[in-house]
């Protein structure tokens, strides 16, 4: 019936059958054009001596109720990007450098009621698959973007607060020692009303870069409103807050910010407060650091205030 090799030849789908040994005993057109490899050349020969990136063992347990339980078997891209590693034939600016494959295997019963052969058929997923990649960096793109104050690229407040109120949840779980710091620009209105709004936001942008360099990757820095930073500091006593904010403050003062010919000079003011017990709110202790940050602002600025809430 030559017109059924016609059909295994024309169709855009890859067909292979195994015998018990997973020798191949057909290999259609398909297979040939993507692996190239004639079928003179594969048929009789074993599946995993021709494609070594085919994981013996593994497909060996894949298939195992196919033969034992007469079931099809799907394996999707998303588990396993491809089979056989057959290259892409999407154009080179793609990022698909191999064709993404569903496979699906399914048991050929034999005259005798037996289960000697299973087919398989190779799909080329790879469009579908790019455009579920690319949708899927898309939606990263976005979340993290979410996340992002534009002027710092440090967290806004939305996502700095979520993070925040977890950091406390886990102080009150007993983890470690934690510390929130509240820091505010000094006399920032007459940065912006003496070199404009642009300069305002570079003085702005610098400060995030001080902040940045200050603190450990596993601390938290975000930007809390238009010149106000909020951080919380991983194992951290109220001794080591204190530490890093003197860090921040004395890094700021050194700065020289250089805007359209004038050097900008700033001093920053800070409050921190270590978490403790007899706080009962996230609101509560960054209410704490903020009264600090109050203090240094009323006691001269350009300083940094620790705050105990046990003498509050
Ligand atoms: P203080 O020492 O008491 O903090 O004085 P201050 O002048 O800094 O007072 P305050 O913190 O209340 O003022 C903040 C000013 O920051 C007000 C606003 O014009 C300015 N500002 C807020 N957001 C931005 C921003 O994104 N860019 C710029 N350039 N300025 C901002
Ligand atoms: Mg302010
Ligand atoms: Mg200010």
């Amino acid at each position: 019936m030559h017109w059924q090799n016609d059909l295994l030849s024309s169709i855009e789908v890859g067909i292979v059958v195994l015998d018990r040994e997973f020798r191949i005993e057909v290999w259609n057109q398909f297979m040939e054009n993507h692996a190239d490899k004639l079928p003179s050349e594969v048929i009789g020969k074993s599946l995993f001596s021709l494609f070594p990136e085919i994981e013996e063992q593994w497909l060996k347990s894949k298939a195992e109720p196919v033969f034992n339980l007469n079931t099809p078997v799907f394996i999707i891209w998303e588990q396993r990007p491809y089979l056989f590693k057959f290259a892409s034939s999407r154009p080179i600016t793609s990022d698909a450098s191999h064709m993404f494959q569903n496979v699906t295997m399914f048991p050929l019963l034999s005259p005798d009621g037996t289960i000697q052969r299973l087919c398989l058929l190779v799909y080329d997923v790879t469009d579908e698959a790019l455009r579920k990649l690319r949708i899927e960096r898309l939606n990263d793109e976005l979340k993290h973007m979410s996340r992002i104050d534009g002027l710092t690229g440090l967290y806004n407040r939305r996502y700095w607060q979520e993070q925040f109120d977890r950091e406390y949840k886990l102080a009150c779980r007993k983890q470690g020692r934690k510390s929130v710091m509240m820091l505010d620009i000094d006399h920032f209105k007459k940065v912006n009303d003496t070199y404009g709004h642009q300069a305002g936001d570079e003085v702005i942008r610098v400060l995030a870069r001080v902040i940045q360099k200050s603190i450990r990757e596993t601390d938290l820095a975000g930007r809390y409103g238009g010149e106000e930073f909020s951080i919380v500091l991983e194992d951290s006593d109220v001794d080591n807050a204190q530490k890093v904010g003197e860090r921040i403050r004395r890094l700021a003062e050194a700065m020289s910010v250089e805007h359209e010919g004038h050097q900008i000079k700033f001093t920053v003011s800070i409050g921190v407060c270590e978490y403790t017990p007899e706080i009962a709110s996230s609101i509560a202790w960054l209410d704490y650091a903020d009264k600090a940050l109050y203090l240094s602002k009323k006691s001269g600025r350009n300083r940094v205030t620790t705050f105990e809430p046990e003498t509050a």
